[in-house]
This record gives structure tokens, sequence and C-alpha cells, in this order.
């Protein structure tokens, strides 16, 4: 507990801003790829604190907002069959698909929002007459407390349970943005709690293949500030290496364990990433062996060809080619009451963060 307050003390962290303000010689462009991050960057004001020495962009780092619109309406799809009770976490209800949402599905179907998948299985359970499908989503921090619930729903045998795995797996997302010429990023800031499973060596190809400095951070704003400062030094000393500045929760070869029970039940497989596009092995697919508990295997969902929502940029921002003021639409139609895009509507997305801590309109 004593040590966790370190991470939260104001006079150190005013400390390594200061620092960190005189030692910048030149703009730099940092990528944070975690949503939690991202609040937690608009929350403490290191963004507003930094600005003009360093623009902190928000990357792919939130599984809501990645999913893409062809996946919103296959759950959409998924939601309208009969017999069915359609079971994902609160911050996919609102997310528009192309012609609708899971919440406006409510009015017909039965929509539940759970805060596990293994809440899933207990409303499979208690519901033997109906299928119940459980819309996965996130990175690999979700992944593996959702391979265990297959564990269990194998073992009991459960046939009414299926997964829609929107699952995807983070390292291929950074390879494909480093590839695009027109993303400028001088260094990454690692998703600490995604690399609690990976581990740090996982990420040493953004420094062997790309000469990109990038350092695993944690949440608190010391943390933060910590990990921006040792990615300024690299910067600095023209070096480029994968540093651990969260050895508290992340090790070299991250959680076998974890790593274990995700390569059990999933495949990866090419996904398509809103506003990115199709990313090589990026998704986690069950494996066929497992296909009985998989709803786009059991099911035929009809493909969708709407590429993003009119009028949102999302997919310029999740590449940190635009940041939330600069959409057209932020505060003034699109708001969280309102969201027209998914960054506005997931709790962990950079549109909501930045109206929640960072407006001026
Ligand atoms: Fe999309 Fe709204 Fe963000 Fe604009 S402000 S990018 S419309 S979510």
């Amino acid at each position: 507990m004593e040590l966790l307050q370190r991470f939260k003390d104001p006079k150190l962290g005013q400390r390594i801003l200061e620092r960190l303000q005189q030692k910048i010689s030149r703009p730099l462009n940092f990528m944070e790829v975690c949503g939690t991050h991202t609040v937690a960057i608009s929350r403490s004001g290191i963004r507003e604190l930094l600005k003009g020495k360093l623009r902190l962009k928000s990357g792919p780092g939130c599984p809501v907002c990645v999913t893409d619109t062809g996946d919103i309406d296959k759950m959409i799809g998924l939601a309208r069959l009969p017999g069915v009770i359609v079971t994902t976490f609160g911050d996919m209800m609102r997310v528009p698909g192309s012609r609708s949402s899971l919440v406006q599905e409510r009015a017909n179907g039965d929509v539940r929002v759970v805060y596990s998948a293994l809440d899933a299985v207990a409303i499979a359970e208690a519901n033997p007459d109906k299928t119940v499908i459980f819309l996965g989503v996130g990175f690999e921090t979700t992944v593996p407390a959702v391979a265990l619930c297959l564990e269990e729903v194998v073992r009991k045998n459960l046939k009414n349970f299926l997964l829609y795995s929107a699952h995807k797996v983070v390292p291929p997302a950074l390879e494909t943005l480093l590839q695009d010429p027109e993303v400028k990023i001088d260094g990454f800031l690692l998703p600490g709690h995604v690399c609690t499973i990976l581990g740090r060596k996982t990420f040493e190809f953004l420094s062997q293949k790309y000469n990109v400095p990038a350092v695993i951070g944690g949440f608190e704003p010391v943390d933060i500030l910590a990990a921006l400062d040792a990615l300024v030094d690299m910067v600095a000393a023209g070096k480029a290496q994968v540093l651990n500045r969260y050895s508290r929760a992340v090790r070299e070869e991250g959680n076998p364990l974890a790593q274990a029970i995700m390569q059990k039940y999933f495949d990866l497989v090419d996904v398509k990433w809103r506003g990115i596009g199709i990313i090589p092995r990026s998704g986690l697919k069950l494996k066929a062996e497992y296909a009985r508990y998989d709803a786009e295997e059991q099911y035929l969902l009809e493909e969708s060809t709407v590429e993003a929502v009119p009028g949102c940029s999302c997919g310029e921002i999740l590449k940190g080619k635009m940041e939330p003021p600069e959409c057209p639409l932020f505060a003034y139609i699109c708001t969280p009451l309102k969201p027209v895009g998914p960054c506005m509507v997931s709790s962990e997305g950079a549109c909501a963060a930045y109206y929640k801590y960072e407006r001026r309109r």
C-alpha cells in the first residue's frame, strides 16, 4: 500500500514533470496504446501540462473502439434471433452499428449487460431452454478469463452457451501503425495490463525491427511520468529499447498460464479493426475443435459492407492521426449522452476521456 502511494505522490510527480519540461528540446509524438492510460493521462492533466513539448496520441487501445462496424452488425444480427439471450459488457450497448445498436435491440430481443463471461455462463445455466451468447471484446487482458469460462462450459458440457469472439491482440496493431508512413510515432507508452500477460520480451520487435523506443508503464501519475521520462531519454540518446517501468506487475516472459489457456482455446486469425482495416493474425477465433461453442460457426451471419459511422473520425483517432477536438462533431453533435462513434461511447475511448477531462467548448 505504501509502495502504491509513492506512485500517486504529487511532489514526486511535479519533480518529474519539471524535469521533463526542461529537457524536451523538440516536440515529440508518443502514443499510448491502452484505454486506461488514455483516461489516466486526461484525468491527471498530464497531456495538458506537457502541451507543446509532447503530443500524447491515443492509439488503438480501447477494445470497444476498435471493434469494427461489421462485428457490431453481426452482434445485432445475433440479438434478433429467436430463443437467444445476448450478453455483453455495458460499454458495448450503445456502440452504433450501421443500422442499430444493441441497446436499441433491447426493444425486441433479450440483450443483457454482464460484468464477466462467468455471469453469461450463469445465465445459460439458469435458462436451459434458451441459447446464451456472450459477445466477447477485449485484448490479452480479458481473454484468459473468457478462456477459463470456456473451460467451465466444456467441463459442465453446457450445450446452450456460445461465444462471439471479437477479441484481439495488441502487438500486430502496433506493427501495422509503424508500417503506415503517415503515422509519426517517436515512442510508445506500452499497456501495462496487456504486458502483464505477454511480458516485456514480446514487444522487443518495436526496437529491434523498427528502431522505436517503448516503455511499459503503470497507471498512476508517477508511473506515467516516469515512463515518459524514460522515453524522452531514449529519444535524446538516439537509443531504442523496450524498458519495463511497471516491474511491480510485468515480468520478462509475462504470465505463462494465461498465455497457455489462450492458446488452448483460440487461434490467431486476420480480422478487421475499426479505422485501420484488416490486420493479419490479430484476432482470436475459437479453435476448430471448439466450433460448437462459436456463434459465428453456428449461425449464418450477414456480412456488413459499411466501413464506418458516417461523419465519425474514430478511425483517424485510433491511428493517432487526429485528436478528438479536431473532429468537427466533437462536443457539438457527438457527446457522451448522444454519441456518434464508439470513441465517445466507451468509458476508455479517447473522445469520452477528452470530453470529460479536457473539453474547452
Ligand atoms: Fe467519432 Fe464522436 Fe469521436 Fe468525432 S467525437 S471521432 S464523431 S466518437
